[in-house]
């Protein structure tokens, strides 16, 4: 049997109706922006699979990092105990956050990173005795998969099934001039009982790469400091470079009392979560009343190998040509832009960073589910380039590390496929 047929036989696919589903493509093997399938067929990997590569495929630092690693200590408990490369990363990472983080709480992947803080936040007032348990957040949000970060997420086809199991929530429009004194209302409006508000700095990912002003963020976040609201910043999939500055909190004044990471986190080789909050939110939780203790904890928290490949990422991610790629990556996306933006099939066509996203004119079905999404994918597979168009939306983030050659030809293939399809 081939490797489709056994998988065919036995998986079930994330975010896939397995009835109608073509069958998955075998890949062996990855380098750079590429990866390679089982009949030797050479895709770039134009999403950095699923927005969390940033350096390349099978990078062999990092592989020789981790494989250090797995012969050293490849998992303790962490509670308890500790190791090098869990102090070590922390202390890293919080170096070149917003100079409020002060501690790092680990898990397993994005959506435990989200349940973790707004774990932190509710018990942040619970232990203080004061009721605030309201959670605002931008509507179309998406926040994860697990129930909390469900919640907190736009009510949308993915989260129908269970809508009626998911806790309320009050939602914000995006900021923009028009409408950044009406919303600035609503929070204040029932500030005495915000605990929070979860937000995707600058780029809405799922929502259709929706993009946003750092300005109105910076003002909406001042906002929810003077009415004392605590702020989460998810910056599971912009942080790390996308946006073409380490962090996208980098291009506000304003500092999130919380910080949520994973995706790129470990250069997109292995799962790893973090939750990074003040010294103020932590203190909350100090006490001799053991009740007051945040009980969560997963597994494998802080795995020793995770941390390792995301201390080998952290390493790549400070060497100046990794900067310098991106920059690369923002000016071959702006001239290329330029060069389609007026063309009839094209909309909206917007940038932040790397990540660059366009839609596709459609007359009326523009939804996810449409056939046109379909056509793109395939027709772009076909061409050897991995893109998932979400709905009639095309968009690119490649890894840092992609070749002016290989974004140039994902480019003349989005020209392309204008003409013929
Ligand atoms: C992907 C994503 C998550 C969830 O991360 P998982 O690791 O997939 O659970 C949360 N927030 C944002 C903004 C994301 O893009």
């Amino acid at each position: 049997m081939s490797l489709v047929d056994r998988d065919l036989s036995v998986i079930w696919h994330p975010y896939t109706q397995m009835k109608t589903a073509l069958p998955p493509v075998p890949i062996v093997r990855g380098e750079g922006a590429c990866l390679y399938g089982e009949d030797g067929k050479k895709y770039i990997d134009g999403v950095s699979s699923w927005w969390v590569n940033i350096h390349g495929h099978a990078h062999p630092y990092i592989a020789k990092k981790v494989a250090e690693q797995l012969t050293k200590l490849e998992h303790v408990i962490f509670a308890g105990f500790t190791h090098e490369g869990a102090v070590e990363l922390a202390e890293r990472l919080l170096k070149i956050l917003p100079s409020n983080q002060k501690k790092a709480f680990y898990s397993d992947n994005g959506s435990t990173a989200i349940e973790v803080a707004i774990k932190m936040c509710l018990q942040y007032w619970h232990n203080q005795g004061i009721k605030r348990n309201k959670i605002l957040a931008f509507k179309n949000a998406y926040h994860g998969d697990t129930f909390g970060a469900m919640a907190v997420s736009g009510r949308s086809a993915f989260t129908a099934p269970f809508d009626s199991m998911l806790f309320e929530v009050e939602f914000i429009d995006l900021p923009e001039q028009s409408n950044i004194d009406s919303i600035k209302y609503q929070i204040s409006s029932i500030k005495n009982e915000a605990a929070c508000f979860i937000f995707e700095p600058l780029v809405q990912g799922t929502a259709g790469m929706v993009m946003y002003e750092p300005q109105y963020l910076n003002e909406l976040m001042a906002h929810c400091r003077k009415e004392g609201v605590l702020m989460i910043d998810d910056e599971i999939f912009v942080g790390f470079g996308r946006t073409g500055k380490l962090f996208a909190c980098d291009h506000v004044i304003e500092q999130p009392d919380i910080m949520c990471f994973s995706k790129g986190l470990t250069g997109g080789t292995m799962a790893l979560g973090l939750t990074t909050c003040t010294q103020q939110i932590y203190d909350a939780f100090l006490s001799d009343d053991k009740l007051k203790t945040l009980f969560h904890g997963h597994s494998f928290t802080a795995n020793p190998i995770a941390c390792s490949a995301a201390l080998a990422s952290m390493d790549l991610l400070m060497e100046d040509t990794t900067m310098v790629n991106i920059k690369r990556i923002e000016a071959l996306h702006q001239q290329f832009a330029a060069r389609i933006k007026d063309h009839p099939k094209i909309k909206n066509i917007r940038q932040t960073g790397t990540i660059l996203a366009m839609d596709w004119e459609t007359g009326d079905n523009t939804s996810y589910f449409s056939t046109l999404r379909d056509r793109l994918y395939l027709y772009f597979l076909d061409a050897g380039i991995i893109l998932r168009p979400l709905g009639n939306i095309i968009y690119i983030l490649p890894p840092y590390c992609i070749t002016n050659d290989e974004l140039t030809y994902i480019y003349s293939k989005i020209e392309q496929a204008l003409e013929e399809l």
